[in-house]
């Protein structure tokens, strides 16, 4: 007895180095064929029957299904429709992947045999097609994937991992409300935040990380000209907020060319315009939807006061009735790629995927909530994923034909070599945030 003790004492001794040089960086390629045909079971499921912003009730199921077999512990309807999945295994860190649950009112163009030919009456009361033409389903299927092979492989690593399943992306309320309903304070709080998404700018294979600021800051502005109408004939007696508008709109792209630092990204964009009935009549408003977009925190405060001061100058100079109504109706902050943490990843990912696989990706203007979990003081990254065929990308990189993106009702990611390289890619981001 006390030699087996003793054998199996130095047997311990000497597996210890072994054991500590065979840390899991990253599945292998049986590993995710392991996991690979019930994830694309799982993506077909979602992009089948996608669901609109705050509406993801179904959506929202499978997932908590999903990990619930997996053997995580699932807290459904945070922040309303989001979904908690925690995988606990021993001390170490604790890392949140986001992945969305929500999809856009777009007529899905595809062709595909999984296409979506869902509509649904939207929150005004009208009819509209839905489908996943961002790719969330794709994000969440990956998602899953990487929650099964962190569970069917305990042995090999340690700490928490969550699964965040996110509600409303698209009109960027989903975080706020589940940090609301205490995302980080009912369940452990996470060391590092992780999102990937997918991208028509990259071919398949192919991942991108962009250090510091990769997304904007974007509010949304209502913005209303009074003026005082009349007949169209006679503009003597009235104030023509028509005109108004059209010098306001001059005047804010002087924000961007002539008061903002040309180092400093600003977009003042005018998508919404609408005023009067018929051509001989002068109405007395004019409402206009403004999307502005900015990266820092000051930037954003001086552009969106400029925006009031310009709309209220040019109704001064016009002898307006009253000051223009100027509101802030949604807000979201900058996705800001902790530069560290995204540097530790793309050196993980250039191992994994090989150094032409991954790629230093540009900042761009568009807007993400995900960006609310680096406000709450969780470092956060987020991946690009390219989703195009490769051939595809190649003839269009030639013929300089612009392919369908996120948003377009003809985008369709390349399913099997995305979800494969996603969950590829989201493991061993996974798993070297976690320590391994
Ligand atoms: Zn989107
Ligand atoms: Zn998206």
């Amino acid at each position: 007895m006390r030699k087996i003790i003793f054998l199996l004492a130095v047997f311990s001794i000497m597996s210890a180095p072994l054991f500590a040089a065979e840390a899991w960086r990253a599945p292998s390629k049986q590993q995710i064929d392991a996991v690979y045909s019930p994830a694309e079971t799982l993506y077909e499921e979602l992009h089948r029957n996608p669901e609109l912003s705050f509406h993801e009730q179904k959506t929202a199921a499978i997932i908590a299904d999903q990990l619930r077999k997996l053997g995580l512990d699932v807290t459904p309807n945070v922040g309303g429709t989001g979904v908690v999945g925690i995988l606990k295994n021993g001390p170490g860190k604790t890392v949140m992947i986001r992945a969305e649950l929500d999809a856009l009112p777009v007529p899905e163009k595809t062709g595909l045999p999984y296409a979506s030919h869902v509509t649904t009456k939207n929150d005004q009361g009208v009819e509209v097609p839905v489908m996943h033409a961002c790719g969330h389903d794709l994000h969440m299927a990956i998602g899953v994937g990487t929650a099964a092979l962190l569970a069917q492989n305990k042995d090999r690593w340690h700490g928490t991992f969550i699964y965040v399943g996110q509600p409303a992306e698209e009109r960027i309320g989903g975080a706020k409300r589940m940090m609301q309903d205490g995302l980080f304070t009912r369940f452990p709080t996470p060391d590092y935040a992780l999102a990937v998404h997918d991208t028509s700018d990259l071919p398949v294979g192919k991942v991108s990380y962009t250090p510091g600021y990769s997304a904007a800051n974007s509010d949304s502005v209502d913005v209303t000209i009074f003026g005082v109408g009349g007949h169209g004939s006679q503009p003597q007696s009235t104030i023509d907020p028509i005109v108004i508008a059209a010098r306001t709109i001059l005047g804010w792209q002087t924000i961007v060319s002539r008061e903002s630092d040309p180092q400093e990204p600003v977009v003042i964009t005018v998508g919404s315009i609408h005023a009067g009935t018929k051509h001989n009549i002068i109405p007395d408003e004019v409402k206009m939807e403004l999307t502005v977009r900015t990266y820092k925190d000051d930037i954003r405060k001086r552009v969106l006061s400029a925006v009031e001061r310009v709309a209220d100058g040019e109704a001064q100079a016009a002898d307006a009735p009253k000051k223009p109504l100027v509101q802030v109706t949604e807000g979201v902050g900058a996705v800001y790629n902790d530069p560290k943490m995204t540097g530790e990843l793309a050196a993980a990912l250039k191992r994994v995927l090989g150094d032409s696989n991954v790629a230093e990706g540009r900042p761009m203007m568009a807007s993400d909530d995900f960006a609310e979990y680096r406000t709450a003081g969780i470092p956060s990254t987020m991946l690009s994923l390219g989703a195009v065929n490769t051939e595809k990308f190649a003839a269009a990189q030639k013929s300089g034909e612009l392919l369908p993106g996120p948003h377009s009702p003809f985008f369709a990611p390349e399913r099997e070599a995305s979800l494969r390289t996603g969950i590829l890619a989201e493991t061993a981001a996974v798993l070297e945030l976690l320590g391994n």
